[in-house]
């Protein structure tokens, strides 16, 4: 499965932040009260001419509802594909239904032509209102929900960045475009952020939706100390190691973890050759040499003056031992080093009698010190000593 994500659950130090972004985030909504309330209250209506005192009352209705209608209607329409808030109109809403609260709850009005017009055209309103406010909300809503689509598409992308830089690090699948990835990502929330929408079952279901993304989003994002790490294969063109084969600790060693990290991060690749090959280097000499190199990663080792460009010790496969510029000690340690499987000796030329460099690359290297006849001889000095 290319688009498994394989590394829920690591714990990553800016995972916490990333967590505390998204969760602050409040989508506002709003209720808008019960347009039922006002039609039961038009139905109430009743033609009679008990009071002429109510066609004041049936005026003020009828201008009311053109009034209020045409204001709904004209912010509704005012919204665009770009409009996130629906406030304006919640508040045209709750001006219309503290207008229709401040009517008597009966209006009886003279029975003219003229009277039973106006009636008619309060209840056109009451149903003009209403759509205008619907369509104003659908408006919004559709907005959430399309920049809903986006965010998805960007966690998307996060995920798969994510997978190519585990399954096939390159210059393209990098640390960088998780990255790049993860900022849109976020500043895409930040967006959704802003909406204001009106309470109602579908926003409560697409709040969820939006709830349930992040959940998902989140346990992908992060770039950690690993991550990092790898980068620098990648940036000084080493071949990429899997996550897994990082570790935080040795055991089956004399060595400590610290004694063989001297690399820059709390992880280090400590290749199991060598690893026993330097058990067998101190089982022959009888003590334990000091480790002056182990581990570095690719920056550290780019840093170090006349550093090679590609080194074994970025692989974890190699060592440096203490000689102490002593001939017959560096002749011990070396000869031991080729006895405990070294495919490469450094010849003293270049490691100097400082140390002796030895690495288990896992292929012979002809140059290597264990092929020269210095190292038959040596040994049998070493023998007499
Ligand atoms: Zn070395």
């Amino acid at each position: 499965m290319e688009n498994e994500i394989k590394i829920i659950g690591l714990i990553a130090d800016d995972a916490k932040n990333f967590a505390g972004l998204l969760g602050k985030v409040k989508i506002t909504s709003h209720k808008v009260k019960d347009a039922k309330r006002i039609k039961d209250k038009i139905k109430k209506v009743s033609k009679g001419d008990k009071s002429i005192l109510s066609q004041d009352d049936l005026d003020r209705w009828y201008s009311g509802m053109v009034d209020n209608t045409r204001i709904v209607c004209s912010i509704s329409s005012s919204f665009n594909a770009g409009t996130m808030d629906v406030s304006p109109l919640i508040n045209a809403w709750n001006n219309y239904v503290a207008f229709v609260n401040s009517l008597p709850d009966t209006i009886e009005y003279p029975n003219t032509p003229a009277n039973q017009q106006k009636v008619q055209v309060i209840r056109q309103k009451e149903v003009e209102i209403k759509n205008c406010f619907n369509n104003g909300d659908d408006t919004v809503y559709n907005n959430f929900a399309r920049e809903l689509g986006t965010f998805e598409r960007n966690g998307i992308e996060l995920e798969n960045s994510r997978n190519a830089f585990e399954n096939s690090p390159s210059s393209t699948n990098n640390i960088t475009r998780i990255q790049n990835a993860m900022q849109a990502l976020l500043n895409q929330n930040n967006h959704l952020g802003q909406f204001s929408l009106v309470t109602s079952p579908r926003t409560t279901a697409i709040f969820q939706r939006h709830s349930d993304l992040i959940t998902r989003f989140q346990k992908v994002y992060f770039t950690d100390e690993i991550d990092r790490l790898r980068q620098e294969y990648i940036t000084y063109n080493y071949v990429v190691p899997k996550r897994s084969e990082f570790v935080n600790s040795v055991s089956g060693s004399s060595y400590s973890f610290a004694e063989l990290n001297f690399g820059e991060y709390g992880y280090a690749l400590l290749n199991s050759r060598m690893i026993a090959g330097l058990e067998a280097i101190k089982t022959s000499l009888g003590n334990k040499i000091a480790v002056t190199s182990c581990f570095r990663n690719p920056k550290k080792q780019a840093s170090l003056p006349g550093g090679s460009s590609i080194s074994q010790h970025c692989y974890g496969t190699a060592v440096d031992l203490r000689t102490s510029n002593n001939q017959t000690l560096w002749n011990r340690v070396a000869k031991a080093t080729c006895e405990a499987g070294a495919n490469y000796v450094e010849p003293q030329a270049q490691s100097t009698l400082d140390h002796v460099h030895g690495d288990w690359r896992g292929t012979s290297v002809g140059t290597s010190y264990c092929n020269t006849t210095f190292a038959a001889k040596d040994g049998e000095m070493f023998e007499e000593i």
